[in-house]
């Protein structure tokens, strides 16, 4: 067993330690916690701790993102070198790195948390590659932080290979989010109660490393505030605009109001892809939201299968159901209002910040409108006309359980040529995306066939040909999501230390929007058996 860092000062640099440079400005330029070592506490008047990563056991390197491998300029053969395990389980510290764990609150479920922090998240250090871009490496699940209060700062391998796969397929799919760079086995048993039900058991742990530019979230701003700390909330403010937003200008109270409208405005842009691709964030606590508009923490979070806006997958949130589907543009509005909060004393007055607020408001309708013509494949939109249309089809996928993801991308098949067509050659190109063909009536049929008839009619409105409308819908409706049962069974599958689920999932979701026809099965709706088993419709912040 290897319970000592590798120290490798003094030697040679290692191929990994040659690619990586370091450039740590979050802790060269923010005040750290004057205190060291890995104990809990509450951390006042500093933006982030130093903590050292646990090494564990028995690392095993199980999947790598080449993607992400790319953007730090790893090679395939780096990703491959046992160095890279070691570094990417937090055995191994490089020269150049700066390992913390950073300070932030929350408001939970609604509510003010308090001190929250990076519980289980050691940032190695920022990498600045040879574009000159800068990455965030950090590793979720390295070991207690100060931050860990009654948790034991790992992470399992179920949730670490959800986080892992769903963060590189949002990448493909064109939705913001923080990236996953490797997943490890850290060969060591983590105790969970998976429903917080009495019945602990022990679980493979895992780590991930995850990159971003930045891992800064609202709650780094609202725990300053709620110690009453301006001058240190100053400090991260213009430390963030200088950093991850230097085209808004020198910081100033100016700069404050344009820098949370942008905010606003990238949120909103985050949460429309969310709508556009059916997930279902399921824990959105204002700890959870990048400052960047990137999704970060897959923690509960879920895919609609059957179309119904009011799934939530977070068991945590079944009675209020405040993470459900169609809420999370209100939640997202509600989560900003409390980071407007967090930044009014810089700003000092009320007025500029309620205008963002309510530009938000504002600006989600028409951004919702645009991304459901997109994807029904119109080109122009007419609100006062096509509103009543796209309404009309939420409430059709409703009628009976229809699979949102297939049923978009079957609609593709539609033909302008159909107008005559009967009602069962109309239905036919959707009839798999129905769970239970059988539950629709005739009522129900009528009501869908009406419906594709005047999406029809809009259509040869429009007049664009069949094939270029097709092509603009397969770019914006996925064929290949990570779906719940899917995630769940590479989980079986890995536990059993067979990867190449794992591996195959990785690979299909890397093309989410090209047809493969080698890899249709992974298209297909959920099965029967998944629709009650816990991993596939049920999930819990237990991770
Ligand atoms: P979440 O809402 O799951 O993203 O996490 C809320 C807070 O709990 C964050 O401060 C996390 O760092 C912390 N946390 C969650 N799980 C653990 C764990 N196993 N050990 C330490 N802290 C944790
Ligand atoms: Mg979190």
């Amino acid at each position: 067993m290897q319970s000592d860092y590798v120290c490798t000062n003094g030697q040679r640099p290692s191929p990994i330690e040659e690619r990586l440079v370091f450039d740590n400005r979050f802790t060269r330029e923010l005040p750290a916690d004057p205190h060291s070592g890995n104990q809990r506490r509450l951390v006042i008047g500093a933006c982030f701790s130093r903590v050292q990563p646990r090494p564990v056991a028995a690392p095993r390197l199980i999947a790598v993102s080449r993607e992400a491998a790319a953007l730090l300029d790893l090679s395939e053969g780096d990703c491959e070198s046992a160095e890279f395990t070691q570094v990417f389980a937090g055995n191994r510290l490089l020269p150049g790195m700066d390992p913390h764990a950073t300070c932030y609150g929350g408001h939970q479920f609604g509510a003010w948390a308090g001190q929250l922090g990076d519980g289980r998240a050691i940032n190695l250090g920022e990498v600045v590659n040879a574009r000159g871009e800068r990455w965030v490496v950090q590793l979720k699940g390295a070991g207690p932080t100060p931050y860990s209060r009654e948790a034991d700062g790992f992470a399992v391998l179920r949730s670490s290979l959800r986080e892992f796969l769903c963060s590189e397929a949002m990448h493909h799919l064109g939705v913001p989010t923080t990236r996953a760079l490797s997943l490890v086995l850290s060969g060591e048993q983590v105790l969970r109660d998976m429903f917080y039900d009495g019945h602990p058991a022990r679980e493979p742990g895992a780590i991930v490393c995850r990159l971003a530019p930045s891992f800064t979230r609202f709650g780094h701003f609202e725990i300053l505030t709620a110690h009453e700390n301006t001058t240190l909330l100053r400090e991260l403010l213009d430390y963030t605009i200088r950093t991850d937003f230097p085209h808004l200008g020198e910081p100033s109270p100016r700069v404050y109001i344009a820098w949370f409208e942008e905010v606003c405005r990238r949120t909103l842009s985050m949460i429309v892809h969310w709508m556009r691709v059916g997930f279902v964030h399921g824990v959105m606590n204002t700890d959870n939201m990048s400052i960047l508009g990137q999704t970060i923490d897959y923690g509960p979070y879920g895919w609609l299968e059957g179309y119904d806006p009011d799934w939530t997958p977070n068991t945590t949130d079944a009675v209020g159901r405040r993470y459900r589907f169609d809420q999370q543009p209100q939640v997202a509005l509600w989560n900003l209002t409390q980071l407007a909060n967090a930044i009014f004393p810089l700003v000092g007055q009320v007025e500029p910040l309620q205008r963002a607020i309510a530009n938000y408001a504002k600006e989600y309708e028409p951004a919702w409108v645009a991304m459901m013509a997109g994807k029904l494949g119109l080109t122009q939109v007419d609100p006062a006309t096509d509103k009543p249309l796209f309404f009309e089809l939420l409430d059709v996928l409703q009628l009976v359980e229809t699979d949102m993801t297939l049923f978009h991308r079957n609609l593709a098949l539609l033909s302008s040529e159909q107008r005559e067509a009967s009602d069962d050659a109309l239905l036919e190109p959707l009839l798999p995306a129905y769970y239970a063909p059988d539950a629709l009536t005739a009522e129900h049929r009528a009501r869908t066939t009406a419906w594709l008839r005047r999406y029809l009619e809009r259509l040869i409105g429009e007049g664009s040909g069949d094939e270029e409308r097709r092509a603009r819908m397969n770019r914006v409706n996925p064929k290949y999501v990570l779906r719940n049962y899917l995630a769940q069974l590479a989980i079986d599958r890995c536990e059993q230390g067979d990867y190449s689920l794992l591996h195959d999932l990785l690979d299909v979701l890397r093309h989410p929007y090209d047809e493969q026809p080698q890899k249709e099965h992974f298209a297909a709706k959920r099965p029967e058996w998944a629709r009650e088993r816990a991993g596939c419709s049920m999930l819990s912040c237990s991770s």
